[in-house]
């Protein structure tokens, strides 16, 4: 979800800060997430750094980006002519993929989900979900 928060410090505020948090699905969440992340920026202060607090405004602005939840599918590493890599899909939509490096910036999506469709991850739909088994590995 795609939210703004009011926020303040001792020395100026309040002021709005924009987060697009996964898994904050309601207010609730999302309250829950502002006061965790709150006391950790609290508890972590750089020099010059003054404690926040949370104001209490909050606004959702839409749905967010949705990741692709991906899983590594192999055992072993692989290797192509990039390199090695390990095959991945999300257990979200079916997407697939291969993970150079770590990181799901380091991941290529198959051929089959180059469309911009597939840049975010769409969810579970039933248009999305290939029958049981018949993933290429
Ligand atoms: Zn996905």
């Amino acid at each position: 979800m795609k939210f703004k928060i009011e926020v303040r410090d001792e020395r100026s505020g309040p002021w709005w800060e924009t987060f697009d948090i996964e898994g904050c699905t309601d207010e609730a969440r999302i309250r829950g997430w502002v006061l965790a992340t709150i006391k950790s920026f609290n508890d972590s202060l750089r020099p010059g750094e003054s404690p926040r607090s949370f104001v209490g405004g909050i606004e959702i602005i839409d749905e967010g980006t949705k990741h692709h939840k991906w899983t590594k599918q192999n055992l072993g590493t692989k290797a192509d002519h990039r390199g090695t890599f390990d095959l991945m899909k999300c257990a979200e939509c079916g997407c697939t993929g291969r993970r150079y490096g770590l990181g799901e910036l380091g991941i290529k999506r198959s051929a089959e989900f180059k469309a911009k469709k597939w840049v975010t991850c769409p969810g579970a739909t039933a248009a999305n979900r290939r029958p049981a088994g018949t993933e290429k590995r």
